[in-house]
């Protein structure tokens, strides 16, 4: 069953009606590419640029990002490649930002926040991304958007990059959906950004208020609690006001069995770990959008994970 799940996973993801849905992968460095595109990744929607800014005195220059990018970009054989910019502070510090010590830095300067303080860094990383040829292979994501400016501010550098540069393709620039705010506020944020991916770890932490590093929380830490997916029913209504494609890149995109639900709530892009592709796609193909959609309305109604959890093992034992 699994030798010919793999030869299935291959082809491009349809729902039973002929939805197409993306199916691709999480990426944390060009090492990744391999085992993803055996596994049957469509592209990858979400490269984690950080592996380029850590173990460093300095920050990477333009031309090795571009490099490195452009190489990933080529591994990837055409298909479409978002990369994330640098999502630091927080767990992720970097000595040569001389970012300030923080009470509580899961809530201080992170994602976003730091390519705004510092805009030299995030000016850098949009002129090498847009440097990678072909040109409409790459998108862009901002990390940790939390308010209309900040997606305000950083699309002002990057069309001023963009100006800089020459470059006249459209280019896709898009917002992780990770923070409550941002999920409240969607159709606002929807007519600013090209696309939504919501990042579920973060949005379970700030919506829960549970640290997702705290092992005595990690049990309670589930991104299939029904006020997450409320969360992800407001961020699809509101990018559907704008016509704007919503995505999952965080943990919940790997669960196969929860993949239904983020489609039936209006998620047309999954971004899982290589080893969970095929499955994914597996449980997607049997289904219509509208069984999807019932599945979504139900586990919207149950009042606490654990429950949403029996649902789904109850409608797919299999899975
Ligand atoms: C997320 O928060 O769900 C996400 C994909 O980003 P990261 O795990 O890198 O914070
Ligand atoms: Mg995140």
């Amino acid at each position: 069953r699994s030798a010919a799940q793999l030869r299935a996973a291959h082809e491009d993801c349809r729902l039973a009606d002929g939805t197409r849905i993306e199916v691709v992968a999480n990426l944390g460095g060009e090492a990744d590419i391999p085992e993803a595109l055996a596994r049957g990744a469509e592209g990858c929607g979400l490269l984690r640029s950080e592996f380029l800014f850590l173990d460093r005195v300095t920050a990477p220059s333009e031309d090795v990002q571009h490099a490195t990018y452009q190489r990933i970009a080529d591994g990837l054989q055409g298909r479409p490649l978002i990369i994330r910019t640098l999502d630091a502070g927080a767990d992720k510090q970097l000595p040569y930002l001389d970012l300030p010590h923080e009470e509580n830095p899961a809530l201080g300067l992170r994602g976003v926040r730091v390519g705004l303080w510092r805009p030299e860094l995030l000016r850098a990383q949009f002129r090498a991304i847009l440097r990678v040829r072909p040109p409409g292979q790459c998108r862009i994501m901002l990390p940790m958007i939390a308010l209309l400016e900040e997606i305000r501010a950083a699309r002002a550098l990057f069309e001023e990059v963009r100006q800089e540069l020459g470059h006249t393709d459209p280019v896709q620039l898009g917002i992780m959906v990770e923070v409550p705010s941002a999920a409240l506020m969607a159709t606002t944020l929807a007519a600013e950004a090209d696309f939504f991916s919501i990042g579920s770890n973060d949005l379970t932490q700030y919506a829960l208020a549970m640290d997702r590093v705290n092992p005595l929380l990690a049990r309670q830490l589930d991104g299939l609690h029904p006020a997450v997916l409320r969360l992800i029913a407001m961020t699809c209504e509101g990018a559907s006001r704008h016509a704007r494609w919503v995505g999952v890149c965080g943990g919940i995109a790997s669960v196969p069995r929860a993949a239904p639900v983020l489609v039936g709530l209006g998620v047309t892009e999954l971004s899982a770990t290589a080893a969970a592709i095929p499955a994914v796609k597996a449980l997607l193909r049997g289904l219509t959008r509208e069984d999807c959609v019932r599945v979504a309305q139900q586990a919207l109604a149950q009042d606490s994970a654990e429950a949403v959890h029996r649902l789904l093992a109850q409608t797919w034992p299999e899975a």
